[in-house]
């Protein structure tokens, strides 16, 4: 449920969630004072609304207490990562429309600190060498019951410790033959407190480091340091790392770090009928499930913003969301409905007809055409109108007739009168069918009193349609999405490729689309078609050859076949 977002304490700090009411709470003890978030993506694929959750959260509580939110790449696994995902994440939070203190940052900026902090465990018998393989690793670990059983290898002497791990720095070990442990307590509780690997050999070369570096600290090692380096107050992560805060704060604790950084965890978005995890997203990708990261139909920001979605409509929709501790599902009708909601404000109208079938006004006058005023947006004059050539021969949508309508079928049929948009009032004449039986055309009559949709007597039509004229339409592609996945927690039972939606992308081929839509550039914001929904231009359309996305339609379609 959307909160009430006026809550402020007496010191005018917002109450909103818990973690503005601890960081309330620092300010008020002195234990703060000033802000500092950051957002910390690791950069192995692009950005999801999840990340956008965590996104708006750091940069918004810096910017409401005046601190600053740092943009760091958590950049401790070359395996996976590449520059590809640094410049795609970098503009993506831009086009979120957040701006990052200073430069962006990387943890990979502190490889020889951290190099040294290691060196720092090891002198002060906190820290080994170990020569067990990650199986048998494993195996020492225990489970939550069971008490993990020592290394053979965990007392070491510290002069040794060094010594194998500076040759580790310099590449005389395979990958996987040597790892460098925290020495903590193999009985703990907490299974990340026993003895958590910290550096590992990886013979891989590092986006930004090159081949400087075959060994790279673990997440764990490299998390809480460097938010330490970059004194970050408040360090908000998700749920799932609730389980190392204790050993967040136990590098705190025996490192000589410059600041004593905190963890707080919310709970990680979830919305229905898709996945946000990079590794499914990777997945879907990789294996070709979808066009790319930027396929309109991945939750990604890259495939939110190619489908037409504004930034400012994710910003609401996020806005929307409690920070808690509770884990659950959000429905995607929500984020329909602020994307609708915003381009509903701002979006210009035009006509287009997705399905065409053809008309011609038997009583309008040949090798004629006549200019229609059309407002730009039915509800905001100062968007102005733009004129629409009419004519003899009009396309109109193939669902607005029916040759047998039940009664409350207010469109076109054989004898009726319906309005076609700032026109005319026509009427069906005829049906013209092929011979098999398809129809491919109607002959209509039009009343030339009714000139921009009224009728001097005041008859009435129950009907209005959109229409384009044939000689002033242009031809394009267009796009129609749907729900990626059929089941609202796809995976939830059985593999979740199974649950792919196969019908998630309809085509549609030669759609007749007014003049003005060449408009449409890849980037410019959607416009309306009128009673269809939301379009923009995909990024692989051109003037000649217009390939449209449907952003949304124009009511949600999705609950009502699924009922
Ligand atoms: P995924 O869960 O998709 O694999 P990740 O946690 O591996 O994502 P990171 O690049 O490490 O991805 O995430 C950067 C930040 O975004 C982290 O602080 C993480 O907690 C946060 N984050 C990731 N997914 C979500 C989500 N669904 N909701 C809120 N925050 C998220
Ligand atoms: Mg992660």
């Amino acid at each position: 449920m959307p909160q009430s977002r006026n809550d402020h304490n007496s010191e005018g700090g917002s109450t909103r969630d818990f973690i503005r009411e601890q960081i309330n709470k620092d300010l008020a003890s002195g234990s703060a004072t000033k802000i500092v978030t950051r957002f910390p993506p690791e950069p192995n694929g692009f950005l999801h609304l999840g990340h956008a959750k965590s996104i708006c959260l750091n940069f918004t509580i810096a910017a409401e207490y005046g601190g600053q939110c740092n943009l760091r790449f958590d950049d401790t696994n070359p395996v996976k990562e590449d520059q590809l995902f640094i410049n795609a994440i970098q503009e993506d939070v831009e086009w979120l429309g957040f701006a990052w203190s200073g430069e962006p940052r990387y943890a990979s900026d502190n490889f020889e600190l951290l190099y040294e902090w290691a060196c720092h465990l090891i002198r002060t018998d906190k820290a080994y060498v170990d020569d067990l393989t990650a199986d048998e690793i494993r195996d020492y670990r225990g489970t939550l019951t069971v008490p993990g059983t020592e290394s053979p290898y965990r007392n070491r002497s510290a002069e040794e410790n060094l010594e194998l791990f500076n040759q580790m720095r310099d590449g005389h070990y395979e990958n996987g033959s040597k790892v460098l442990r925290a020495k903590i307590d193999m009985a703990s509780g907490n299974i990340n407190l026993r003895d958590p690997v910290i550096y590992r050999i990886l013979h891989s070369s590092h986006p930004r480091t090159g081949d400087k570096w075959c060994i790279y600290p673990t997440y764990d090692f490299a998390h809480g340091q460097t938010d330490s380096i970059e004194f970050i107050s408040h360090s908000l992560c998700t749920l799932e790392f609730s389980d190392h805060r204790p050993l967040y704060d136990w590098f705190i604790e025996n490192l000589p770090v410059p600041s004593t950084p905190h963890q707080y965890e919310f709970s990680k978005l979830n919305i229905s009928h898709t996945v946000l995890s990079k590794r499914r997203l990777t997945q879907l990708v990789t294996e070709g499930f979808v066009a790319g990261w930027d396929d309109p139909r991945m939750p990604t920001i890259a495939g939110l913003r190619r489908r037409g979605v504004p930034s400012d409509a994710i910003r609401s929709f996020i806005n929307e969301l409690s920070i808690s501790k509770s884990e659950g599902i959000v429905e995607q009708a929500m984020l329909d409905s602020a994307i609708r909601e915003n381009l509903n404000e701002t979006s210009l109208r035009k006509m287009g007809v997705l399905k065409p079938l053809k008309i011609i006004i038997e009583n309008y006058p040949e090798n004629h055409l006549e200019k229609m005023e059309v407002p730009n947006h039915p509800g905001k004059p100062q968007f102005g109108s733009r004129q629409v050539l009419f004519g003899r021969e009009l396309w109109i949508e193939q669902d607005d007739f029916m040759e047998d309508p039940p009664r409350k079928f207010f469109r076109l049929g054989p004898g009726r009168e319906v309005r076609l948009r700032c026109a005319y009032f026509i009427t069906c004449e005829e049906v013209i069918k092929n011979s098999s039986g398809d129809i491919v055309e109607l002959r209509c009559t039009y009343d030339p009193d009714t000139r921009g949709g009224n009728a001097p007597d005041g008859r009435k039509v129950r009907g209005t349609i959109h229409w384009v004229s044939v000689d002033a339409a242009v031809d394009a592609e267009v796009r129609l999405y749907s729900h990626l996945f059929n089941s609202e927690a796809p995976g939830q039972e059985g593999n979740y490729l199974e649950d792919i939606n196969k019908s998630s992308m309809e085509i549609l081929k030669d759609c007749k689309i007014e003049k003005s839509i060449t408009d449409l550039k890849p980037g410019s914001p959607a416009v309306q078609l009128e009673r269809l929904g939301y379009f923009c231009a995909d990024i692989c359309s051109k003037e000649n050859n217009l390939v449209l996305n449907r952003t949304i339609s124009l009511r949600d379609s999705w609950a009502k076949i699924n009922q």
